[in-house]
């Protein structure tokens, strides 16, 4: 059997199974079971394939025949300007993710010696992303699930950012210590009772999803230790569901927060807000 007549097989498979994008999926999990890329793959269409890395593919294409995300069976997904290790004990990086490591930029020019600190730090592709394209700030990431901490690890050596950040296994109400000129956090903010109606993928964890009653549970307990862990005029910058602008901008000015900007995704929702510990 040559290679194009694997991607047939597969094409046909996640087709019965109203997968849309078929074409691509089986085109990356083809150069994934072969260990090439897919322009590589597209060359040598007409080359044999073994049956083992036969075999390999098609239980790729049975994993995404039944739902599961790509990038959890690739193992990767490009966030920013890179590429991270994922795997199901993180959430997927999103694409509006990626306006938390645009503000930080906005804030920090190139130069800037700066201590960060993120709340939820998951896969590690928000902390890594800035401290790539901010070469002299430093940060701690935490995470309360020794998993996540684990790939963010993972990715913090993939990056080469070792040497600056230090990721720590704790829950943010444990967390006490230092100062911060910024503090990022992209927390669960998704309702309990909706999360099983937003079609959110089985999955994906749940625990980084599910922000309690009305989702905010976890908004509160980040703003509330920024309050206490952001230096005089530290910026907290963090990622909210689309209806809970109102509400989070109330919480933030209750903590004496101002607020900078309120940032849309690319959707137009309202995604994340900007702020300034006043004193
Ligand atoms: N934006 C994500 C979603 O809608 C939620 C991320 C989060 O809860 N932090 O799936």
């Amino acid at each position: 059997m040559n290679l194009l007549k694997a991607l047939d097989v597969a094409y046909g498979l996640l087709k019965s199974n109203n997968i849309s994008s078929y074409k691509i999926d089986s085109e990356l999990l083809l150069s994934d079971s072969l260990n090439i890329s897919k322009e590589e793959l597209i060359l040598n269409l007409k080359k044999k394939i073994t049956i083992d890395s036969y075999n390999k593919f098609l239980l790729k294409i049975e994993r995404r025949r039944a739902n599961e995300p790509i990038a959890y069976i690739l193992k990767k997904k490009e966030f920013w300007k890179n590429e991270f290790y994922i795997n199901k004990n993180v959430l997927i990086p999103r694409p509006e993710t990626e306006h938390l490591v645009e503000e930080t930029l906005n804030i920090f020019s190139k130069n800037q010696k700066k201590k960060l600190l993120e709340i939820g730090i998951g896969s590690g592709c928000l902390i890594t992303s800035i401290l790539k394209d901010r070469k002299n700030c430093s940060a701690i990431g935490i995470d309360n699930c020794l998993k996540a901490v684990k790939i963010a690890k993972i990715n913090a050596k993939l990056h080469h950012i070792t040497n600056r950040v230090k990721i720590i296994k704790t829950d943010v109400d444990n967390f006490n210590s230092g100062k911060y000129d910024l503090i990022i956090s992209n927390p669960p903010y998704i309702d309990k009772h909706q999360l099983k109606y937003l079609g959110v993928s089985e999955y994906e964890p749940l625990k980084a999803l599910n922000g309690g009653i009305n989702g905010i549970e976890m908004l509160i307990k980040v703003i509330n230790k920024s309050s206490q862990l952001l230096k005089v005029n530290g910026k907290l910058i963090v990622e909210i569901g689309s209806d809970q602008k109102y509400i989070v901008t109330r919480i933030l000015k209750k903590n004496k927060f101002y607020i900078n900007k309120i940032v849309k995704d690319l959707s137009n929702y309202d995604r994340c807000i900007v702020s300034t510990k006043l004193n």
